[in-house]
């Protein structure tokens, strides 16, 4: 089987750093964890591309921030914009926002509500995950 264009492509806000996915995205994600926030200003939507599947064009622009003991995040050295989470494993996180549009995707669910700044609410019926893959209990009370 050929593939005769990418599946998904993407760039950062100045088009310095560029991307192609020949494959799938899966588990489209919003993530509220405190990483997101203070590097987003906010929360972040977030798609995993497999690696092999992902190839970058100006990776000299690409700057990675060690952002915790397993994992990297990169950006663009010229306009900030975030674009990569990648933690050495086959799967590489890509930041939804910078996906050229329409990408077809579909947000899926929440992780890291406990983390969750205290200035917004979640008001979607999206499910909502405990740090990765805990379900959080809707029946807890006053959350929701
Ligand atoms: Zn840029
Ligand atoms: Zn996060």
């Amino acid at each position: 089987m050929t593939i005769d264009h990418p599946s998904y492509t993407g760039k950062c806000l100045c088009g310095a750093v560029h991307y192609e996915v020949n494959g799938i995205l899966d588990d489209p994600h919003l993530c509220h964890c405190g990483q997101c926030r203070r590097q987003s200003g906010h929360f972040t939507a977030g798609v995993g591309a497999k690696r092999a599947e992902l190839s970058v064009t100006g990776e000299d622009k690409l700057i990675w921030y060690r952002s915790s003991s397993f994992a990297a995040r990169g950006f663009c050295s010229a306009c900030g914009s975030i674009l990569f989470w990648d933690d050495g494993s086959d799967r590489v996180g890509i930041n939804m926002g910078s996906l050229d549009q329409p990408t077809g995707l579909k947000l899926e669910r929440h992780i890291f509500v406990e983390d969750k700044a205290d200035y917004y609410d979640i008001d979607d019926d999206l499910p909502q995950f405990i740090g990765l893959d805990q379900p959080k209990k809707l029946t807890e009370a006053g959350s929701r």
